[in-house]
């Protein structure tokens, strides 16, 4: 399913368009149009399932069609309530990308900061209104905001709402709704008090459940040695030696440094092929299809030349040097753990590659587990990676290994292909 096939106008889609959108998700395919036929929504879902999306381009879309800019001054039409500042401004600038090519207008009040500029967007009119639920009450409060012209109300995050202890400032606002609007619910979940809430708000919603997909970082069992360059042959062999590896992907960064890789491991008794773009095609067909049919079972490889690499049934992923390019780490490991099988990759770090595997652990938003136990342990390189780290002459506090689960909250699946395709 496309965008075009959910019946969006050629405005909103040319904007999707510009924002590499094509697909939508899972969320946005069955919410869109529930939406644009004007029902009521509770949605179970969380932040990176691209719910912004799916409730603010039918949104957009519907108050298009019926929007004549020619006529006085602009209402408030639209209200999305959201918990954090953070989630106001980038709800803000969701409706700003996606409602680029029409003429509605948005703006953000939240609180901590000085009110004045968020009064004045106001006076200027505006179209949609998105807010935290203290400092949109004190506008209403002090006559800068009326609610009596909303059409599209939209709750999001109400679970975090509630822990947040807004519940009270909730209720006054939906007091201050007028009765006939379309009414959507967001939650990532659905305690009793949260469906006693909705009840509040919601008329007689249709539900839809999106769990977040498992990313590819998730879903591969993931580790990391500490190792000086001079050993990570070693560390190589020491780790082909004592376990079982069926069928190993080792990535080098450089092509010179995936023969260098091979010609060692012949040295120990390992027989290995490399693939790279200096290869001849026929070498690497040949080399892939001892691999796949087993003939050999380690394939030394660069990031280019892995890029076509299709074999279901790889077990691990080795990636003796660490990419410079983070999001290439996520395309390596998903180059194991297919179609559901579970996979493993092992990555080498040495002191140069330090800042590279900091640049990893941000993308995929988790620690790597680090190995402790093995021959190679460098002291040193151990313990430097728990040195708290000076900036600008003020001691930084090392970052506690919380192993926080990704919550795919940066663009995903736009950002993801945009960099690959930089980087190829
Ligand atoms: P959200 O769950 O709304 O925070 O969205 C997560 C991220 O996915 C945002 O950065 C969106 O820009 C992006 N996104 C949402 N829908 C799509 C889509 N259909 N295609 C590509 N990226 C999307």
């Amino acid at each position: 399913m496309t965008f075009k096939d959910l019946g969006l106008t050629p405005p909103i889609q040319k904007a999707l368009y510009e924002e590499g959108y094509t697909i939508p998700t899972p969320i946005q395919q069955q919410s869109i149009p529930i939406l644009l036929k004007g029902k009521d929504l509770l949605g179970c879902a969380q932040t990176g399932t691209g719910k912004t999306a799916a409730f603010a381009i039918p949104i957009l879309q519907q108050m298009n069609v019926r929007h004549d800019s020619s006529k006085g001054r602009r209402k408030v039409r639209a209200l999305v309530v959201t918990p954090t500042r953070e989630l106001a401004t980038q709800i803000g600038e969701s409706f700003k990308v996606y409602g680029k090519y029409t003429s509605l207008k948005n703006t953000v009040v939240f609180g901590g900061v000085k009110q004045g500029a968020q009064v004045e967007a106001l006076r200027r009119g505006i179209d949609i209104l998105v807010a935290t639920p203290g400092r949109l009450l004190d506008l209403i409060n002090q006559g800068y905001i009326s609610l009596r012209d909303i059409e599209y109300f939209v709750l999001d995050e109400a679970d975090q709402m509630l822990d947040m202890g807004f519940i009270h400032d909730i209720k006054k606002l939906i007091a201050l709704l007028p009765g006939k609007r379309q009414s959507l619910f967001f939650s990532a979940t659905m305690h009793p008090n949260i469906v006693a809430l909705s009840r509040k708000i919601l008329g007689n919603p249709e539900r839809v459940t999106v769990k977040p997909e498992q990313t590819t970082a998730e879903r591969v069992g993931q580790s990391l040695y500490y190792v000086t360059k001079k050993n990570k042959l070693g560390l190589l062999t020491h780790l082909l030696q004592t376990r079982e590896m069926e069928s190993v992907l080792v990535f080098s960064r450089t092509k010179h440094g995936a023969n260098k890789i091979v010609k060692l491991l012949a040295r120990e008794g390992f027989q290995s092929a490399a693939i790279h773009g200096n290869k001849s095609q026929r070498a690497r067909e040949v080399a892939l299809e001892d691999f796949k049919k087993g003939k050999i079972k380690l394939l030394v490889a660069t990031d280019i030349a892995a890029r076509g690499i299709d074999i279901d049934e790889l077990s691990y992923v080795i990636n003796y040097d660490l990419p410079n390019v983070p999001e290439s780490y996520v395309h390596r490991i998903g180059r194991t753990g297919r179609a559901g099988s579970s996979g493993m990759a092992i990555s080498f770090c040495d002191a140069e590659e330090r800042s590279y595997l900091k640049d990893i652990e941000k993308l995929i938003k988790q620690k790597v587990q680090v190995i402790h136990e093995h021959p190679f342990i460098n002291d040193n390189l151990e313990k430097d990676s728990e040195v708290p780290e000076r900036t600008h002459g003020h001691k930084r506090r090392p970052k506690p290994n919380r192993h926080k689960k990704s919550s795919g909250k940066n663009n995903y699946w736009r950002k993801r292909n945009d960099r690959s395709r930089k980087s190829s």
